[in-house]
């Protein structure tokens, strides 16, 4: 099955190029970009306005070292030295995973756990993928198995001390930075492009994407929102935007089916399942990535009603949520920038 995700992912990055070379001018300069896989998942950054291979060599340098800290399945991460010692010490991180971790506990409670960074044993018990599509022969877990991970999951037993100290209060707790990580990631891409004069870039760090300034002949970026009832790539309406993060959470990347039914990756704490409502896509434009992607997460799980309740209450934020039921739920100040693109879709402005 891995070689139908990674079909997929090349699908992403080609679709992604066609929509972004429709952007360049007829300038006399050449966009410049760079492809990896890392933080589990296809990057792409490219740069309009300042071809220089040593900023692409810097960012993607850091992304590996976002990845080296933060990941939980590499062994050293932070994250994975913070999940050795719960219950046993606090451990000391480096400055931006306390900045992540800082961020991860303030949408964790301010969605009263829809995102919560302490998902980690249910995750794992999941072990959702998305490389394992099919597991007929496999099983889900047991109710039992669930309510046993359940009780370990609580941000409220997530501390963050004086001296960058971190600390999982009970033995088993495991803090996952999954839901997160990669808006920081584009966060950081941007300061470092920034920091090297960069105007007019595209980040994509897997559909979490940053479009940096504006394209070179001063129009918005339009950034595809992806389709969630189609696989990874296709798009079902197009967002203008200038410097801006748009951050997509939905059903249709990370999954397996199991007895027809589907199983994806972010789980609802307060069931123990993947969660389920009426939500299959959500996409969020917000100035910064990293509280794009907290709250994609959170909206996810939280649904269109409280979902938006929640956002109103934060400054300049943008929704489009995708519904089961064919709907495309936009807010009312988005109707000039939001264009949809396919005609079984029902778009409705959004009543909360
Ligand atoms: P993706 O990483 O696929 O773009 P998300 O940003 O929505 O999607 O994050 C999903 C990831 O976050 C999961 O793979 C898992 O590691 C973690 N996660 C799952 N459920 C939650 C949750 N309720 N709150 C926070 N993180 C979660
Ligand atoms: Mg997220």
């Amino acid at each position: 099955m891995r070689l139908r995700k990674l079909l997929e992912l090349v699908l992403i990055f080609v679709m992604t190029l066609s929509i972004f070379t429709g952007c360049v001018g007829n300038k006399q300069k050449e966009p410049i970009s760079r492809t990896e896989f890392l933080m589990d998942t296809v990057i792409m950054l490219k740069i309009y306005d300042k071809p220089e291979e040593k900023i692409l060599d810097e960012a993607v340098n850091r992304l590996i070292e976002i990845e080296n800290r933060m990941s939980v399945d590499i062994d050293t991460s932070d994250v994975s030295l913070i999940n050795k010692n719960a219950g046993i010490k606090p451990v000391k991180v480096n400055d931006d995973v306390y900045y992540v971790i800082d961020k991860a506990k303030h949408f964790a409670e301010i969605s009263n756990g829809a995102y919560e960074p302490t998902i980690g044993p249910l995750v794992e018990l999941w072990n959702i993928t998305g490389t394992d599509r099919e597991r007929e022969k496999a099983s889900i877990p047991t109710e039992e198995q669930i309510k046993e991970k359940m009780a370990l999951v609580d941000y409220n037993d997530l501390e963050l001390m004086e001296d960058n100290f971190v600390y999982l209060n009970r033995k088993g707790m495991k803090l996952d930075l999954g839901g997160i990580a990669k808006g920081y990631a584009a966060d950081e891409m941007k300061r470092i492009f920034k920091e090297h004069g960069v105007g007019s870039a595209i980040i994509d760090l897997g559909g979490n994407v940053y479009a940096l300034g504006e394209k070179e002949n001063g129009e918005p970026w339009k950034i595809g929102i992806q389709d969630p009832f189609e696989i990874a790539g296709n798009y079902m309406g197009i967002l203008n935007v200038k410097d801006r993060s748009i951050v997509t959470s939905g059903d249709y990347e990370r999954y397996f089916e199991y007895k027809g039914k589907r199983y994806h990756h972010i789980i609802d704490a307060k069931t123990g399942y993947p969660s389920e409502n009426e939500v299959s896509g959500i996409s969020i434009a917000s100035d910064k990535s990293i509280d794009g992607d907290a709250l994609s997460t959170a909206l996810f799980v939280l649904g269109v009603n409280e979902g938006t309740k929640l956002v109103n209450q934060i400054e300049n934020i943008d929704t489009v949520f995708i519904t089961k039921n064919d709907e495309v739920i936009i807010q009312e100040k988005l109707q000039d920038e939001f264009t949809l693109k396919k005609g079984n879709l029902k778009l409705i402005i959004n009543p909360y």
